[in-house]
C-alpha cells in the first residue's frame, strides 16, 4: 500500500510553543491540507502519529483534541480527500510511555492498524523525535522546514534524512 506518516503540529497546522489547547487554536496550514487531499486522491493513504502531552498537562481534554481532528477530516474531505488513522500520544514525558516520539509505538500502532510493514514508509514531522522515531522503526525520515523545522534543521539530522520546504513539497516528489 502506499502509506505515508505524518507528524501533526507544524507539518498539517501551525505549530505552538504555548500548546495547541482548544479549536480555535489549531490553525491548519492550507497548503498542507491540499496536499493531503491530492495524496489521497492518488490513492495514497496519509496517517497521522502526534504527540500531545497536553493532555497529561491538564491543558486540554481528549473532546477537544477529537474537535480539532474532526475539523482536519473536514477540511480534507471539502477537497475530496480523506485521512486515514490519526493516534495520539496522550502522556507526558515523564510517563514512561511507548508512544510518546522518540519511541516509535504510535507508528507501529499505524503499521498494525493496516496490516504494513514500516520499511521504508516516509514519517514526515518537524521536530527531531519525528526523525529519531522513523529511523528506530526503518522508516524513511522526512523533515519540514514548517513549525520546528528551521530548528531541527540547525541539529544533526540522522543519516539519510529528506528535507522538504513543506507539506506540499512532499506531496509533490511523491506525486511526480
Ligand atoms: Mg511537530
Ligand atoms: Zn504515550
Amino acid at each position: 500500500m502506499k502509506l505515508l506518516i505524518l507528524d501533526r503540529d507544524g507539518v498539517i497546522n501551525e505549530d505552538s510553543d504555548a500548546y495547541i489547547k482548544a479549536l480555535d487554536e489549531w490553525i491548519p496550514i492550507p497548503s498542507s491540507i491540499a496536499a493531503i487531499a491530492r495524496l489521497s486522491q492518488a490513492g495514497w493513504t496519509v496517517a497521522v502519529a502526534t504527540n500531545q502531552s497536553g493532555i497529561a498537562r491538564g491543558y486540554y481534554d481528549l473532546a477537544t483534541l477529537e474537535s480539532m481532528h474532526a475539523r482536519l477530516r473536514q477540511l480534507v474531505a471539502e477537497q475530496g480527500g480523506e485521512i486515514g488513522l490519526i493516534v495520539h500520544c496522550p502522556h507526558g514525558p515523564d510517563d514512561g510511555c511507548e508512544c510518546r516520539k522518540p519511541k516509535a509505538g504510535m507508528l507501529e500502532q499505524i503499521a498494525a492498524h493496516y496490516a504494513t510493514d514500516l520499511k521504508g514508509i516516509w514519517f514526515v514531522g518537524d521536530s527531531s523525535g519525528d526523525l529519531q522515531a522513523a529511523l528506530a522503526v526503518d522508516c524513511q525520515p522526512v523533515l519540514v522546514k514548517t513549525g520546528k523545522g528551521e530548528r531541527t534543521l540547525a541539529k544533526p539530522l540522522p543519516p539519510g534524512t529528506l528535507v522538504f520546504d513543506d507539506l506540499a513539497a512532499v506531496a509533490d516528489r511523491l506525486l511526480s
